[in-house]
């Protein structure tokens, strides 16, 4: 498919939005009940930090929704707002957070329903008003939406259609996109969709390997069993890694990201030599920088002394477990949460621990004075963190 020309004409369709309604202030009222907090507007405007008897609450200086998650609900509150009364279905959660699927649950808008991993279109009929999330939907969903009549309201954010963009350069000059994220994520799906040719990896180490083939020193059916479940059809490790460009999933760690880039870089120059470097490899920048603030502001906290971090975020959301790693790097005692009623009264709390199940622990808040960091990924609204600080205060108090 020529998914390039697909967009533009999709684009130019009366049945496709991606720039609102125009009906910002109908919603902003029920937006700032459901998602702001003046507890947390406060702490903002106090130096990100918080005293509360024994308690010492400091928050990240970026955290919680990012623009793009924030545009993305605003227009799906929008589009309720503009098709009263059509069936209204989203193709996956808008952004990965409990509380805010919920929300558009009670408004009636639909999730497609997944069956052993494969979405099930067939509730959706001609006139349906479908949203795409933030992070955006493969271009065979598209198609299938747009062929069936369906009214399209795209809220991709403009930083996922961006790498789009980036893998669509990659096909048109013959480049394998690589594309740095993880192989099942939406958006990972949906970038992988729009490319060409494309081999997707998962970290530095999944990279080492890759570049190592490359200089020969693999063994082509170990490569394809590693990543069989992770490069286009028909992909040939001895054809399609003579010309690489790097893609991400928006999500993923910066650092880790742009290393990967380096390491390419280095690999092509090594195998071809500086001259013949453009032929073999394309630059790339196209990072969000909502990701990287928040990742850098973790990076500030955690400098600091804390006896504790809570991470909060959808366990499904990239953004929310880098965060949480880097917590862990530096032998921070973390708890990652997605809901502020993990927490008990009875200081105990629900969390799960890096690629481990859900497990409870005791003594959440240990007596004496404490010190607790808090952040939250780009989908978690600053009125979850406000109850999550009210729980900690009312067991604080109750100690
Ligand atoms: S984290 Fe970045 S790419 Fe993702 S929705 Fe937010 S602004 Fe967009």
């Amino acid at each position: 498919m020529d998914t390039h020309a697909f967009k533009r004409s999709l684009h130019n369709s009366d049945r496709y939005n991606r720039r609102g309604f125009g009906r910002a202030e109908e919603v902003a009222g029920s937006l700032e009940q459901a998602y702001q907090s003046s507890l947390i507007g406060s702490i903002r405007e106090n130096g990100y930090q918080l005293s509360h008897g024994r308690l010492n609450v400091r928050l990240a200086e970026a955290f919680g929704f990012c623009w793009g998650v924030e545009r993305a609900v605003a227009m799906a509150y929008e589009t309720r707002k503009h098709y009263p009364s059509e069936r209204l279905w989203i193709t996956n959660e808008i952004i990965h957070n409990p509380s805010v699927n919920d929300h558009l649950r009670k408004m009636n808008v639909h999730f497609i329903p997944v069956d052993q991993g494969v979405k099930d279109f067939s509730g959706v009929e001609y006139g349906d008003v479908v949203i795409l999330p933030a992070f955006g939907a493969t271009v065979q969903e598209m198609q299938l939406l747009n062929d069936r009549g369906c009214h399209i309201v795209d809220t991709t954010c403009p930083w996922v259609s961006k790498v789009w963009n980036t893998v669509e350069k990659h096909k048109k000059h013959v480049f394998t996109s690589i594309i740095h994220g993880k192989v099942k994520h939406e958006e990972t799906l949906a970038t992988s969709s729009f490319a060409g040719t494309y081999l997707v990896l998962l970290d530095l180490e999944e990279a080492e390997y890759v570049a190592d083939y490359i200089l020969g020193n693999g063994d082509r059916d170990s490569f394809m069993a590693r990543f069989a479940n992770a490069c286009s059809p028909g992909f040939d490790p001895d054809r399609d890694l003579e010309r690489v460009g790097v893609a991400n999933q928006t999500t993923m760690l910066k650092s880790e990201t742009e290393e990967i880039g380096r390491l390419f870089e280095r690999t092509m120059l090594t195998k071809f030599g500086p001259i013949q470097l453009n032929e073999h490899f394309l630059a790339f920048n196209t990072i969000c920088d909502a990701t990287q603030e928040r990742q850098d502001a973790m990076f500030s906290l955690v400098d600091e002394p804390l006896d504790l971090m809570v991470v909060i975020g959808g366990y499904n959301s990239s953004n929310t477990t880098h965060l949480q790693e880097i917590a862990i790097s530096r032998g921070i005692r973390s708890f990652h949460i997605d809901t502020p009623e993990r927490i008990s009264e009875d200081n105990t709390i629900e969390h799960k621990p890096l690629g481990e199940d859900l497990t409870r622990d005791t003594d959440f808040l240990p007596s004496g004075p404490i010190t607790v960091g808090i952040t939250s990924g780009a989908s978690t609204p600053d009125r979850v963190v406000e109850h999550v600080i009210q729980r900690m205060i009312a067991i604080s108090d109750a100690d």
